[in-house]
C-alpha cells in the first residue's frame, strides 16, 4: 500500500488542546516546568499532579537545574488528559526577532517531533508555541511551525498524524493559509 502524503498526515482543529485525543500533546512550557498560564496551565489543571511530579524529576537531574533551554523538549506522563503523554518544549519569548527566535522555534518543533519518534508516537497535537504571552508574531510562528512538521513528515515515519490546534479564528485562518 502507498504511504500516506505528508498532507494526509496533517490535521488542523480548532479547540482546547486538553481535549485532543492523540498520543502527546505538546505542551508550551516555560523553562521552569514548573507550570504557568495558557497553554501550560490548562495541561497542568486538566492532566493533574503527575505532570508535575515528573517534571520535578526532570528539574532534579544535573541536565536540567537551571531550567529547559528554549528550543528543547522532554517528555512526560499525560496523567488524566485523554493525551497518554506530554511533550515540554519552551518557546522563545519574540525580543524582534533578531536573537536567534525562528531557529528556537524551529527547534521546539524539530525536537519535540524526534521525541515523539523516538517514543514511536502515532500522533502529535502542537498549540501554537510562544504565540501567547511570548509573543511570537502569529503569521511568522505559523510559516515556521508549518514548515518543520511538513519537512520532518517527509522524511520520518513517526508520529503518522499531526494535529495543529487553534485557539482562535485568527490563527486558524493562518495555518489555513500556510497549509
Ligand atoms: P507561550 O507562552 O509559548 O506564548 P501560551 O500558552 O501563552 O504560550 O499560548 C500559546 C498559544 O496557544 C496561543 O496562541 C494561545 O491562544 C493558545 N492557547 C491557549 N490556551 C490554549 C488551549 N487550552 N488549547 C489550545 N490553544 C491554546
Amino acid at each position: 500500500m502507498a504511504s500516506p502524503t505528508v498532507s494526509n498526515r496533517i490535521q488542523l482543529v480548532q479547540g482546547d488542546i486538553t481535549r485532543q485525543e492523540v498520543s502527546a500533546v505538546v505542551n508550551a512550557a516555560n523553562s521552569t516546568l514548573l507550570g504557568g498560564g495558557g497553554v501550560d496551565g490548562a495541561i497542568h489543571r486538566t492532566g493533574g499532579p503527575a505532570i508535575l511530579e515528573e517534571c520535578r524529576i526532570i528539574r532534579a537531574s544535573p541536565d536540567y537545574k537551571d531550567g529547559l533551554p528554549a528550543g528543547q523538549a522532554v517528555i512526560t506522563t499525560g496523567g488524566k488528559l485523554p493525551a497518554a503523554h506530554v511533550i515540554h518544549t519552551v518557546g522563545p519569548i519574540w525580543h524582534g526577532g533578531q536573537q536567534g527566535e525562528p531557529e528556537l522555534l524551529a527547534n521546539c518543533y524539530h525536537n519535540s517531533l524526534r521525541l515523539a519518534a523516538e517514543h514511536q508516537l502515532a500522533s502529535v497535537a502542537f498549540p501554537g508555541i510562544s504565540t501567547g504571552v511570548y509573543g511570537y508574531p502569529k503569521k511568522e510562528a505559523t510559516s515556521i511551525a508549518v514548515r518543520e512538521v511538513c519537512q520532518w513528515l517527509s522524511e520520518n515515519q513517526f508520529p503518522q498524524t499531526v494535529v495543529f490546534v487553534t485557539f482562535d479564528d485568527e490563527s486558524r485562518r493562518l495555518y489555513e493559509q500556510e497549509l
